[in-house]
This record gives C-alpha cells, structure tokens and sequence, in this order.
C-alpha cells in the first residue's frame, strides 16, 4: 500500500483503487489506477497516453541522433577517402590559374602533396570547381 499525496516520477498516489491496485493522478491529469509493484519499480512513471508521447519523443531523438551519427561518419569517410575534399577554394583557384598556362601533369608534380593528379585533370576539363 503506498501513501497517499506520495509521488512517483509523474503518477501521485490518490489512495487504493477497487481492483486492488493503486489510484495515482499523472501529472496530465489523467487518473487510474496502476499495479503497486510497477509504480514502485518505476515502470509505471506517468499515464498511457504520456508515456506514448514521451516514447515517441525519445524515439524522435534517438532517429535524429543516428541521422547525425551516419551523417558525421559519411562526412569524414568521404574527407578520408577523396584528397579533393580537401582542395580549397584558395588552392582550387590557384590550380586553375597554373592551368592555364601548364598542363595537368606539370601541376601535378607542382602540387602532388597538396592534391591528387585526378581533381587536377577533373579542374582542368572543367569538372570540378567551375565556380571559382
Ligand atoms: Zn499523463
């Protein structure tokens, strides 16, 4: 038998319900009554209808939570896989200058430590970076 005015997470004990569990107010308003053992273990914190609208809160969360995780994770994939990712506007622009005037294989050996030898083909064919 639990006390009455007591509070349990969100449920607060009103007195015995006719069934022999526990009459308990959510904090929504909401009244029933619920099985002493699973207030006391604290499966029972706030009324149906609240749980089902924290759960799908929590599942909110947690779906967002693993977008962003897959999103990080592809994003440092794609920075690890690729030596573009790393190209800079500023280099990106200055590869394209050397171009002009150089072909792809002489920036190449300019650059190999800054870029790989195919986003500087893919600059020089106007495949990449056209905007700068
Ligand atoms: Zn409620």
């Amino acid at each position: 038998m639990l006390e009455v005015g007591e509070k349990y997470r969100h449920l607060t004990v009103l007195g015995d319900a006719d069934n022999g569990g526990t009459l308990c107010r959510c904090d929504c308003g909401a009244v029933r009554s619920y099985s002493d053992k699973h207030i006391k273990s604290g499966r029972s914190t706030y009324c149906k209808a609240c749980r089902y609208k924290h759960q799908s809160e929590e599942d909110c969360i947690r779906i967002a939570q693993k977008i962003s995780d897959t999103h990080k994770k592809n994003h440092k994939n794609r920075g690890e896989g690729n030596p573009s990712a790393k190209l800079t506007t500023e280099l990106a622009v200055r590869l394209k200058k050397q171009l002009e005037t150089m072909t792809a294989k002489e920036v190449y050996r300019r650059y190999r430590r800054d870029v790989s030898y195919e986003t500087i083909y893919k600059i020089a064919i106007g495949d990449t970076w056209r905007h700068v």
